[in-house]
């Protein structure tokens, strides 16, 4: 088998495609010399009390003690979180925190930190929670250090469906670890459920969560079910009124996917909703899915696109991309060629 550039980058997608896939790849030999290797990456380093450790080379970093320049509140705008001795620091009643970026599976590796000075007991005690599929599923953040609470609210449950195999916390005021593997819950094109989510976590470098499958979103009372959102969604952590600190957060995603993916302020969205086109013809339009990301229609065909930043969108089935400028009032759209080449629409209405 030859493998040429453009193989190459049809494997990509593939590899994204099949990524819940567990059976080898039928397209290669047992041993194929043709087949490439794996990339090479530098591994984590890791952390000690003192001094937290390094992300991988290929890991996004979404924390490292510099900014908060990788997080947001839930509706897009600046956190109110604050940085405190290289730390992130839960602000109580500032609201939840959210990543700009947006991820479909991946390996998550999070520190955190209750506070040294014990308040509060059970539920309230150190409580927080790192949430993946924008709030939706939560893994528990608590002081479970000889602290008693509802075992499938324990610190590293996934809360309200299943406690930790183990409790694995330290000390209150001590950094611990979260390795967290998600796998995002499928959904087909009419919001059906195509495959739960699943997650597997290491607390302390402890098993506490083996691949377990989630029933739905986690909630405080009641189990609801699935209902359809986007493949890939910020991850966020909790504000639950306690000053829980966070440091060294990094994540690999999974899947290899071609391009980056940001989850932008609804507002932001809605402002590019419209009719776009050329001396008043319209050539296209813009307009909202039912699971809130933007549309394009484009040759009469209507395409799901994605976030590149807060003006670059992408389709995932066709190379179509597009590029608002002047706050929305200007649209320029490709179909499989350089923006040089783009077709340049105003907005027409409204
Ligand atoms: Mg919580």
């Amino acid at each position: 088998m030859k493998v040429t550039p453009s193989l190459c980058a049809a494997l990509l997608v593939v590899t994204s495609a099949t990524a819940l896939r567990a059976e080898p790849d039928p397209r290669w030999l047992g041993h194929d010399r043709e087949r490439p290797m794996a990339p090479v990456v530098t591994p984590a380093t890791p952390s000690t009390q003192e001094q937290p450790g390094k992300a991988p080379s290929d890991a996004t970093v979404l924390f490292d003690g510099k900014d908060l320049s990788a997080w947001a509140a839930m509706d897009g705008t600046p956190t109110k979180w604050v940085m405190k001795d290289g730390a992130m620091e839960c602000v109580p009643g500032s609201g939840y925190i959210r990543t700009l970026q947006a991820f479909g599976d991946c390996q998550l590796h999070i520190e955190w930190a209750a506070p040294a000075k014990v308040e509060g007991d059970s539920q309230g005690r150190g409580n927080s929670g790192v949430f993946f599929g924008m709030g939706r599923y939560e893994v528990q953040v608590l002081d479970s250090y000889e602290s008693k609470t509802y075992a499938d609210g324990a610190a590293a449950s996934v809360y309200n469906q299943y406690p930790p195999l183990a409790n694995a916390t330290l000390p209150p005021g001590s950094w611990q670890t979260y390795d967290i593997i998600w796998t995002a819950p499928r959904f087909d094109d009419a919001g059906a459920l195509v495959s739960k989510a699943r997650l597997t976590v290491f607390h302390n470098g402890v098993l506490v969560q083996n691949n377990v499958e989630l029933t739905g979103p986690t909630a405080w009372i009641g189990r609801p079910p699935y209902s359809a959102h986007p493949l890939r969604l910020p991850l966020a952590l909790q504000d639950h009124g306690n000053p829980v600190r966070y440091r060294n957060v990094w994540v690999r995603e999974l899947g290899q996917p071609r391009h980056k993916e940001f989850t932008l302020p609804e507002a932001l969205l809605a402002s590019y909703v419209g009719e776009y086109g050329q001396n008043g013809k319209p050539h296209g339009k813009v307009s909202r899915l039912p699971n809130g990301l933007l549309a394009v229609t484009v040759g009469g065909v209507e395409l799901e696109m994605h976030a590149a930043s807060p003006t670059h969108f992408y389709a995932l089935t066709t190379d179509v991309q597009v590029e608002f400028s002047e706050g929305g009032k200007k649209l320029a759209v490709t179909v499989g060629e350089e923006f040089s080449r783009a077709m340049r629409w105003e907005r027409i209405s409204p």
